[in-house]
């Protein structure tokens, strides 16, 4: 594939969503060890929410579906990542702007546009142990493999997989921001829950593009 238009953006959502159903017990263990133990939980309302959205309203392009469920995650994700993910999709929706389809480097600039929504909004950078570390590199990843003229497919396989590294590399890191920070040094040894839900993110839109 190497556009992407409003039924791409719409099977992307659901493989979100039915990744996050399915991992929902693991976000949370994960969030149990150094937040609050609802990441999963959280995540599974918002997409759930998004989806029954975006079923009884069908989007007509792919800036009302983003922002559709950018709505959803900020009614009802709840906790610090339902804002974050919900300003994450709307940004990307607004970059996207009008068009119907959008090619690799459009792709890659709204999502550039959705990190930069969840950084100005959480304040946080590389390292602080949050989704930043996996949304970064993974737009760094798709922005070279476009820039060295690889298709979209090929592109987010590296994105997905640079995302995996920078959620791996979350493990020793002492969080910074968020409930996590609250724990200092005892944060350090334990993969973020957020990290892990963007490269879940990721993954999804590797698998619903990349064919
Ligand atoms: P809460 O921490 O309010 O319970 P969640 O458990 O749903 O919310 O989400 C926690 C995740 O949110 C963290 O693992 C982290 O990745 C992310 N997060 C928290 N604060 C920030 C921030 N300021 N910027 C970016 N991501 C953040
Ligand atoms: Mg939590």
């Amino acid at each position: 594939m190497n556009s992407i238009g409003l039924d791409q953006v719409l099977a992307w959502i659901r493989e979100i969503a039915a990744r996050v159903e399915d991992q929902r017990g693991y976000l949370t263990e994960l969030d149990s060890a150094i937040g609050d133990a609802d990441h999963g939980a959280n995540m599974n309302r918002g997409f759930k929410a998004a989806m029954e959205r975006l079923e009884a309203t069908p989007p007509d392009d792919m800036a009302s579906a983003l922002r559709t469920v950018a709505m959803a995650l900020i009614g009802k994700t709840g906790g610090a990542s339902g804002p974050l993910y919900g300003t994450f999709f709307l940004e990307m929706g607004k970059a996207i702007g009008d068009a119907d389809t959008i090619d690799a480097a459009r792709f890659a600039a709204a999502l550039r546009a959705g990190i930069d929504g969840v950084k100005a909004r959480g304040k946080a950078e590389l390292e602080d142990k949050t989704m930043i570390d996996a949304l970064e590199p993974a737009f760094s990843a798709l922005e070279e493999a476009i820039a060295s003229g690889q298709e979209l497919s090929a592109a987010l396989a590296e994105a997905e997989v640079a995302a995996r590294e920078g959620m791996e590399a979350t493990i020793p890191l002492v969080a910074r921001k968020g409930r996590a920070s609250y724990l200092g040094e005892r944060s350090a040894g334990h993969q973020d829950p957020g990290a892990t839900s963007s490269h879940l993110i990721l993954a999804a839109a590797a698998e619903v593009f990349g064919k």
